[in-house]
């Protein structure tokens, strides 16, 4: 929603201060469609507000999961770029939405399929909020519908409700690159008059750039920090992750110091695994080496992700169960903390690493 032409509307037909409040809290928090559908405010000014569209952007299609518990956005932007957002379902009635920051991503991480589809633009924090508030009208629409429990198990989210409870920047981009607009996207969404998201509700994922971590720490400290480090040796994280060659290791070990020092919050390590790649007892190794040479070592936490191909003839393959399991108890015994993350909608090209605003 753009808040400064609703702002200006709102001017121009000499109307109390207040009504922004009402126009904010029936967009954001109540997730209406249409402006005609907000009964608070005086019948004229609705249809003033009638003729304006709540998002930015048109949405060309919504993927559903076959198990309904995820779904995939292609949005049009207002300048015909692509981008795409996902709703994902972690457990029964409570959901999270992984949204971009970019359209691409400069950073041509090589196992991703936005990082391949190269960079475009940032997104402004309206694009980067009409994502979530996409989500939350996707959700409530057609809720009056009574689903059998058999169609509840499987069908699309839309207008299944349920909490919209999590934010994920995990999408297309890399938020430090766009950080003006992520801020700002930040305040709208933690804002309690906005969209109300406890702050410890919101991730960030990084691959490390430099004073990135900082600016969180000082503007936003109680949102959640993950670090896309895939890699626990600089040859390798060189070799896939290009944008690793001006940061390295040692240097993201610094900046999450200095975070630690500060927030003492728990930091995610994300770590895809790809079989022959960074998946053997020696790579398991080097990472617990790695984490091990941390002051507050127990404040990193592996996340595991078994890898999600784009392509057929994909050069990276995914580790087996077997391996990740192993993989995982290695770190474990050796008292890192450590999780496997399931993987919520592969079959629609929407799990991690596999965005990439393709039809
Ligand atoms: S993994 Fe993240 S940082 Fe790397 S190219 Fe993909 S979106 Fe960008």
């Amino acid at each position: 929603m753009n808040i400064q032409k609703i702002e200006q509307i709102l001017k121009d037909q000499k109307q109390p201060k207040f009504r922004l409040g009402q126009i904010k809290k029936a967009v954001y928090q109540d997730g209406i469609s249409s402006f005609s559908e907000i009964s608070t405010i005086p019948k004229e000014l609705r249809s003033v507000l009638e003729k304006e569209k709540i998002l930015s952007f048109e949405v060309e299609k919504v993927l559903v999961s076959k198990d309904g518990n995820s779904a995939k956005a292609l949005v049009k932007l207002s300048d015909g770029n692509k981008i795409e957002t996902v709703l994902i379902s972690p457990k029964v009635d409570i959901w999270s939405v992984c949204i971009s920051c970019q359209v691409g991503c400069p950073m041509s991480c090589a196992f991703c399929a936005t990082g391949q589809a190269g960079f475009k633009r940032n997104l402004t924090a309206e694009e980067i909020v009409d994502q979530v508030l996409f989500w939350k009208q996707y959700l409530k629409n057609d809720s009056a519908r009574p689903l059998s429990c058999r169609e509840y198990a499987t069908s699309s989210p839309k207008g299944r409700g349920g909490i919209l409870n999590n934010v994920v920047y995990m999408g297309m981009g890399e938020p430090f690159l766009n950080w003006e607009e992520v801020l700002e996207s930040l305040k709208i969404l933690s804002d309690p008059k906005g969209m109300a998201f406890g702050s410890r509700s919101i991730s960030i994922s990084t691959v490390g750039i430099p004073g990135g971590i900082e600016k969180l720490t000082e503007d936003f400290p109680q949102v959640n920090l993950a670090v896309s480090l895939h890699f626990s040796q600089d040859e390798k994280r060189d070799e896939f992750m290009p944008a690793n060659k001006n940061l390295s290791l040692e240097k993201l070990k610094i900046e999450l110091e200095k975070y630690f020092q500060i927030s003492n919050r728990k930091v995610f390590l994300e770590y895809i695994l790809f079989s022959k790649i960074n998946d053997s007892e020696k790579d398991a190794k080097n990472l617990l080496k790695y984490i091990n040479s941390f002051k507050k070592s127990q404040l990193l936490h592996v996340n595991l992700i078994r890898y999600n191909s784009t392509d057929s003839k994909d050069k990276f393959i995914s580790s087996s169960a077997e391996q990740t399991v192993k993989f995982r108890n290695y770190l474990l015994e050796n008292k890192i903390n450590c999780t496997i993350r399931r993987s919520l909608g592969a079959d629609i090209e929407g799990a991690c690493g596999q965005l990439a605003g393709k039809k």
